[in-house]
Parts: structure tokens; sequence; C-alpha cells
């Protein structure tokens, strides 16, 4: 495995691998891996041939008092991760390398990004639209690959992708869970041992909900009413929003008639975890 973190030798290995009509598939990461992150580059290996994996703490998505400072981070780790399932390049630039002096260029979606996490994290899909598109320009690949852990972020990527006539394919992943339910994150290592047992109240919430879904119950408003009292009722856990929206447009739905989006975030603790469910899907 190649480990790379200048755009020139980047530039240089990839247009290698196109010359001789070799497939590359794209996982975008920040890195502190885990069997998400994994699974992004087991579905990239299995349709590539080559897989370039960017590990970036993207400072550009971060609010001024979100946790860019102290987000979690082990190159060496990473390393060894990423070779094992089989990764051929690294990209870990400096942020310096990515933003120079006097960057002033923004990639922004407009409407799909102003519900949910967009309107508790401002300026947030701007930073994520902006590094994917830096990304897409600078490997070139033909597949790119997100979790569906970050459904707002796979939607916004998709229809980057599709207005600006990006020539790369948009691959979701299916959420990877701990064994107990809790979505598996890099911030997840924040959580004190009763924080972690707390945060599974989100999941549960959720499945209860898919539960009821599946039972019939179409009434968003019931549906949501019962989530939320199970939330509130674990003190260590403060609800940022609950949604649910049209699993394509993210419009706010109020009844579970066709696919729907439902998503949170939350405060536990000091740390924000978000987890989600796509329900009436046929
Ligand atoms: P991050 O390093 O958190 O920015 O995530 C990098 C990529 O991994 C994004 O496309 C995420 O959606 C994806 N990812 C993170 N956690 C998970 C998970 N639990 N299951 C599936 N994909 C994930």
């Amino acid at each position: 495995m190649i480990w790379v973190d200048t755009i020139a030798e980047l530039r240089k290995i990839v247009s290698g691998w196109r010359r001789e009509g070799l497939t590359i598939g794209l996982v975008p990461t920040m890195g502190y891996f885990h069997e998400g992150h994994l699974s992004l580059m087991r579905h990239a290996k299995a349709e590539n041939d080559r897989v370039v994996v960017s590990l970036f703490v993207n400072p550009t998505q971060f609010g001024p008092n979100e946790d860019l400072d102290r987000y979690p981070r082990d190159h060496a780790r990473d390393r060894s991760l990423a070779e094992g399932v089989g990764v051929d390049l690294i990209f870990a630039p400096l942020p310096g390398e990515m933003y120079p002096e006097g960057f002033q260029t923004w990639v922004e979606v407009t409407g799909l990004t102003q519900g949910l996490c967009g309107k508790s994290r401002p300026g947030h899909f701007r930073g994520v639209t902006t590094v994917v598109t830096k990304l897409m320009m600078l490997v070139g690949p033909d597949r790119a690959y997100f979790g569906e852990k970050d459904a707002q972020q796979l939607r916004v990527v998709r229809r980057m992708v599709r207005d600006l006539n990006i020539p790369v394919e948009v691959r979701p992943v299916p959420l990877v869970r701990e064994a107990d339910g809790l979505a598996m994150s890099s911030r997840n290592v924040y959580l004190s041992p009763e924080e972690r047992q707390a945060a599974l109240i989100l999941s549960k919430a959720l499945f209860a909900m898919r539960d009821r879904v599946q039972a019939g119950e179409t009434d968003v408003h019931s549906l949501r009413e019962g989530m939320e009292s199970m939330i509130k009722a674990e003190p260590l856990v403060q609800l940022e929003y609950l949604e649910f929206v049209d699993d394509e447009t993210l419009e706010i739905v109020e009844r579970v008639e066709r696919p729907v989006l439902v998503a949170l975030a939350a405060k536990v603790g000091r740390t924000r975890l978000i987890d989600n469910l796509v329900v009436g899907r046929l």
C-alpha cells in the first residue's frame, strides 16, 4: 500500500493507473477507522481495480465550537487496517495542501442542505462538498463510496455529482452497527461507559419505530412521539433533532407512504451522535 501526502504524488500515481486502463474507487474519510469505514473499502475493492482512501480531517466542515482539535487520529492503526482490506493508496494531506494560502472557492448544494444537520451545523455541508469535489478532481475515480450512516451527506453528494456532471458513480454503503445496535462512529471513543450505554436508546427508538411502521402505523406524529418519549427517558441524552423526511427530497412528511428517512442527532454528554433508518421502502 502506498501512502502519499502531496497532490503531486497522488496525481502521478493515479494517472499511471488510468493510462493502464485500471478502474479506481475512491473512499473519502476522516480516519480513525472502524468497521463502517472498512465496509466502504471492501465494497470499493470488490468493484474496482484500485482503491484510493483519503484520510483528511477536513477543517472547513467543522464549526468554530466543534471538535476539530480533539477529533481522534491514529495514522499507524489506520494504515494497517486499510492495508488489511487491500487498499492500494492512502492520501493523507496536511490542511495546507488542500487549502493553500488565499483559498476562496466553494462548492455549495442549496436546498438539500437546509434541514437536518445543515440547520444545526451551518457551513458544514459546504465544507464537505468542497473537499469531496477536490478529491474527485484529484483522483478521477470511476466510483466513490459513501456510508448511509451520513444519510444527508450521501444525498447531498449525489445531487452535487448530478448537478455538476461529475463523471463518477456515487455508491451508497449500508450503515454498520455494533452488535448492540449503536451506529459505528469515530466519535464513539469520546463516550464514557455510562454514556455508551445511554446512547443505545437512539438505535432502540429507531428500531421500535420501524416495528410500528412494519405493523401498519403510518402517522408520523404518533411515531415521533413514541421515539421522543423513549429518548427523553434517558437523562444523559439530549435530542438535537428528530425528523421524518422524504428519502430523496429531504422534505418533511406527515405519513409514511413512501420511503421515509428518519434521521436524528443527539448530544450524549458532550458528544454529538447521529443515526438514521429508512422506512416504507417497498
Ligand atoms: P468519516 O470518517 O466519519 O467522515 O466517514 C467516512 C465515510 O464512512 C462516510 O461516507 C461515512 O458515511 C462512512 N461511515 C462512517 N461510519 C459508518 C458506519 N457506521 N456505517 C457505514 N458507513 C459509515
